[in-house]
């Protein structure tokens, strides 16, 4: 996968790609190109940015650095613009991301970018939450994040992946490790019985339980089957208990 991220910042980018997504770029599963917005200015100040028309607060991005930036990149592919006023990103948007062989993320500052860049090159607007940051670098950085985990043999274990929270639109539930008494706080006995099937059973009651308790809307969106109905009503007691 070849991923370009354009921005007035990408040395932001670059401290975030350590660890998972460093592994993924080292083992070329995805290739990462940074390109400095500041390079492709079109004035003999460097700028890249202008009072916005009408007034108001703030500078917005030029289209015409934007679209320089852009129309140097070999291919660019599927374009994100990364902005507040987009979709809210989710799991099975970074799961449909992933398919892209190429990808280019065009991330805002200040009061964001000229529209004109958005009508002719952007094909999709993404979020990453209801709030506003002040630049997208972050708001790309979690995105490819997300999207690498989804590549395969970027996480050792892919079962994994496929396990985790909101990949079947539940919550992945409780995990432990060592002690197995904490100061008198048990592990649940069935994780340590060495059941497998009991302990699999175990596991989704507990990723359904924590589903229901933490994200009653997404329990809503859940078809249950009669398997996961009676695991949930004979396995929720015992949950609710320890909750108490
Ligand atoms: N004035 C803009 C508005 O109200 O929609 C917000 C601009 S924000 C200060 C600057 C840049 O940060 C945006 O252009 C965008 O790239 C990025 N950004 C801010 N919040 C974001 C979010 N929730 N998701 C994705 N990008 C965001």
């Amino acid at each position: 996968m070849n991923i370009n991220v354009i921005s007035i910042f990408p040395e932001i980018l670059e401290a975030s790609f350590k660890g998972l997504t460093g592994k993924a770029i080292e083992k070329n599963i995805a290739k990462l190109k940074l390109i400095d917005l500041k390079e492709f200015s079109n004035n003999d100040y460097g700028s890249i940015d202008d009072a916005p028309y009408g007034g108001g607060e703030g500078m917005v991005i030029g289209v015409e650095p934007l679209e320089k930036s852009l129309k140097n990149i070999k291919k660019p592919g599927h374009v994100i613009c990364l902005t507040p006023q987009g979709k809210v990103f989710n799991q099975s948007k970074a799961v449909d991301l992933s398919k892209f062989k190429d990808i280019t993320f065009v991330c805002g500052r200040y009061e964001g970018i000229d529209q004109r860049f958005i009508d002719n090159y952007v094909d999709e607007e993404i979020s990453i939450g209801d709030y506003v940051l002040s630049g997208g670098e972050i708001a790309a950085s979690v995105v490819i994040d997300a999207i690498l985990r989804n590549l395969e043999d970027v996480i050792g274990n892919q079962d994994s992946v496929n396990k985790d929270s909101h990949s079947e639109g539940k919550l992945k539930g409780h995990v432990y490790t060592r002690p197995s008494d904490y100061k008198g706080k048990k592990v649940p006995e069935i994780l340590l019985s060495g059941d497998h099937k009991k302990v699999n059973e175990w596991k989704l009651a507990n990723s359904l339980w924590v589903t229901r308790e933490k994200r009653p809307d997404l329990f809503e969106q859940l078809q249950l089957s009669e398997k996961e109905m009676i695991l949930l009503r004979h396995y929720g007691d015992y949950l609710t208990k320890k909750h108490e």
